[in-house]
């Protein structure tokens, strides 16, 4: 067979005016048969590094030195990117939390559908693109579920595959809902990225994650060669943002800690200002940790999460 790479689209679900929801796809084929491996970005439409990394992975790969088939969505959530919402702006929903979907549901239950039944189920890889989005900041890393399992050690070996500065293991089971979920429950190896968000991709993270692609790919010997990176920065913690510190107020928000800084049990970690600078309350640790997500947006809101705090891994080496 040919060689091909195609740029085209993918139905979801009809429109109220006639049109289609769809969503990009870009898909390599190489001449010889081989593993599938699928890319998401924008997953939440706020999150730019996908569609930027995608875009560039499908100018740079040429299809004649692959084996198998790269496919890739550059944007999975079109609505909410188009109004750089995390949520999608039609049905208040969170496609991170739809997965495996519904075909008769919601128009993010669908898309979900279709991203499980066309892109992931199939497929010998998953990789989700993540970032901060333009609220928060996140150090550029690769995450994965982890487990004894030898599913979840396939995990492992993607993601340290992929070769991002800082690698976060998630000890199994991984929550419902995610494309991970959905892929953990098809038996395809996964994993995500995050970075520092901001509505831009710093060139860092661009080389990494782009590399990053091209490293899975030989990792699941769909390129010649062996990745290439170096040692990453390990953590270990649950992720689960619903447990992030939050605002007791509205304000202004103004940290005192950086990405990635150890930080203890009680210490400040900012504080909650008024419009004439006045403090209006102090942010804590709940516990000791390492900042992995850190408010970027000044503006807050009660409510909305400031800090997540996660763990340095041990010598469990899971
Ligand atoms: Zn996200």
């Amino acid at each position: 067979m040919d060689a091909t790479r195609e740029r085209t689209w993918l139905d979801v679900t009809p429109r109220a005016d006639g049109g289609m929801w769809r969503l990009p796809l870009l898909r390599a084929r190489g001449a010889t048969p081989g593993p599938r491996l699928a890319v998401l970005g924008a997953v939440h439409g706020d999150e730019y590094d996908g569609p930027e990394v995608i875009h560039r992975v499908c100018d740079q790969l040429d299809p004649r030195a692959l084996r198998g088939e790269l496919v890739m969505v550059p944007v999975s959530n079109v609505a909410a990117y188009e109004a750089i919402t995390r949520l999608s702006p039609v049905d208040g929903a969170n496609l991170a939390r739809a997965f495996p979907g519904k075909a008769d549901g919601t128009l993010t239950e669908r898309i979900a559908r279709v991203l499980s039944d066309q892109v992931i189920a199939g497929s010998d890889g998953l990789i989700d693109i993540h970032s901060g989005g333009v609220a928060y900041a996140i150090p550029t890393l690769a995450g994965y579920t982890a487990s004894d399992a030898p599913l979840h050690q396939a995990n492992r070996a993607l993601a340290e595959a992929f070769g991002a500065p800082v690698l976060w293991a998630h000890p199994a089971p991984i929550p419902p809902g995610r494309s991970l979920s959905a892929a953990d429950a098809l038996g395809v190896p996964c994993m995500y990225t995050e970075a520092p968000g901001g509505g831009r991709v710093t060139d860092e993270t661009l080389t990494c994650f782009v590399r990053g692609v091209f490293n899975v790919m030989r990792h699941l010997g769909m390129l010649e060669g062996a990745p290439e990176y170096a040692p990453p920065r390990r953590l270990i913690g649950d992720g689960n943002l619903d447990q992030i510190i939050s605002a007791p107020c509205a304000g202004h928000f103004r940290s005192d800690v950086e990405l990635l800084q150890p930080v203890t049990a009680g210490q400040r970690l900012g504080t909650i200002f008024n419009l004439i600078g006045e403090p209006l309350a102090e942010v804590r640790a709940d516990r000791d940790g390492v900042v992995i997500t850190l408010r970027a947006l000044h503006r807050v809101n009660a409510g909305d999460g400031l800090v997540h705090l996660t763990q340095p891994q041990g010598e469990t080496n899971s």
